[in-house]
């Protein structure tokens, strides 16, 4: 623009919301102008960056003064008192003055400037409740109690009276991380120790080891993740530890493969009953009679006698060891081809799940929650959703399409299979199809069955 119009005086405004650095507010402006100088290629002085100017919404009260310590105590401790919900009455209480204090401003040491405060949790060792129960002395429960209490009530508040605004506006942050694996000791399914938290043993009780559980991705039957490990002292009593599921090389100690333990549903030691249940390319049918395929018996489930402690006992829990990598599941039957050695495709563990996926389900989830919450407004019934990084933003928004546009036609199908009652379904001959077809790319989902991102121009 300055070279165009050859203006060699341009005067040049920026502003941004997240232009801000490390030290004191002096600091910051010292940077800003810098960062602003390179940008506009012309001087920003310091004194020329304007940031923000807090007021306090609560007077002023000195907590280090043993009388104000003492009305606020009075205040936390006071049963069944509800926070007031008038704009005076509120900013007037002992706890609304403590709650701006340690939640919304500070006062920067250097300058005398009120700088907003650092955010902090609630409960836990830095927690606010933790610091007024500790000015207080009264319990940290109570403490908590009363903060969320006067929090949410200052949200309610009617607002103040200059400005429309209740006296706190406050964030919620909740952090929501993925999962480890889910742990169980091997016993029957309604005496198993479940879980999060990875451990060797079931606290407790060093009898009792625990093994890492995965899901088929088919029926959702778990089996325990393992390596059948030989002693080298004592090779004839193999035993089972903890394996990841990425974890797949098997050497001369260490062979690979999952331990299946059902009660309701246990695999056969009969060959009659277990050859019904194989799939169906690893059974022949020779004169009638059907018989397992050569070249299947060494995959086949090995039953084996395993102990709590993950030895191999004569009187353990009857189980059956899959060595290798998964070739069918025991429960459903669903297979997969000897070239299909990766098996992260066929079972999931509880953390296997991608961040796209889970941000999509959560959002999803969220929303759900949010439509059917009477108590909000409607135009409150809404998330929104931040990302610093574009690819990031297209990359979620491509998944959030595919995921509700194949959960759409999943549904479609269902309520067609379900109207279609005992007749069924068949399929419609290409020439018959409508030429208007909106969802052309769901079509080609349809038919191969992969998930595809779904076009731009699909409504
Ligand atoms: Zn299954």
């Amino acid at each position: 623009m300055r070279d165009l119009l050859n203006a060699s005086s341009l005067q040049c405004v920026g502003t941004s919301a997240t232009l801000a650095g490390s030290g004191t507010y002096d600091e910051q402006r010292a940077e800003v102008a810098s960062v602003a100088s390179q940008l506009f290629g012309s001087t920003v002085r310091r004194e020329n960056v304007i940031g923000e100017t807090l007021c306090r919404v609560t007077p002023a009260r000195d907590f280090s003064d043993s009388a104000v310590v003492s009305e606020l105590k009075k205040r936390v401790n006071e049963e069944d008192a509800t926070p007031p919900r008038d704009y005076q009455g509120f900013v007037s209480s002992p706890l609304s003055i403590w709650i701006e204090n340690t939640f919304g401003i500070t006062t920067e040491a250097e300058s005398g400037r009120i700088i907003r405060a650092k955010p902090r949790s609630i409960l836990g060792p830095d927690g606010a409740a933790h610091a007024l129960s500790a000015l207080i002395s009264t319990s940290m429960e109570r403490c908590a109690d009363v903060i969320q209490e006067a929090l949410l009530a200052g949200y309610e508040c009617s607002p103040n009276p200059e400005t429309g605004f209740p006296p706190f506006a406050f964030r919620l942050h909740q952090f929501i991380s993925r999962g480890g694996s889910v742990f169980a000791s091997i016993e029957k399914e309604s005496d198993r120790y479940v879980t999060l938290f990875g451990q060797q043993y079931v606290p407790g009780d060093r009898s009792r080891v625990l093994l890492p559980l995965v899901f088929c991705r088919e029926c959702g039957q778990e089996y325990f993740c393992v390596w059948e490990t030989l002693d080298s002292n004592d090779s004839d009593t193999p035993f089972f530890t903890p394996r990841e599921l990425s974890d797949a090389v098997s050497d001369d100690e260490h062979e690979r493969g999952f331990l299946y333990l059902s009660a309701d549903h246990p695999w056969p030691n009969d060959p009659q009953a277990f050859l019904q249940r194989l799939p169906d390319d690893w059974v022949e049918e020779v004169r009638g009679v059907l018989r397992l395929r050569s070249g299947r018996r060494e995959y086949l489930p090995q039953p084996v006698r395993v102990g709590k402690d993950g030895q191999q006992h004569a009187d353990g829990l009857e189980c059956h060891f899959l060595p290798g990598h998964f070739r069918f599941c025991l429960h459903c039957g669903v297979a997969y081809g000897a070239r299909q050695t990766s098996d992260f495709a066929k079972l999931a563990s509880v953390s296997s799940e991608g961040r796209s996926t889970a941000t999509t389900i959560l959002s999803l989830s969220a929303i759900r929650q949010l439509r059917n919450e009477k108590t909000l407004a409607f135009h409150a019934r809404k998330l929104l959703s931040f990302t610093d990084n574009r690819q990031d933003a297209s990359l979620q928004a491509g998944h959030f399409n595919d995921f509700v546009e194949v959960g759409q036609l999943r549904a479609a199908l269902l309520r067609a299979v379900c109207d279609a009652g005992d007749s069924g379904l068949r399929q419609i001959p290409k020439a018959s199809l409508p030429v208007n077809i909106p969802h052309k790319s769901l079509m080609m989902n349809a038919k191969h069955g992969k998930r595809t991102f779904v076009k731009p121009d699909c409504p």
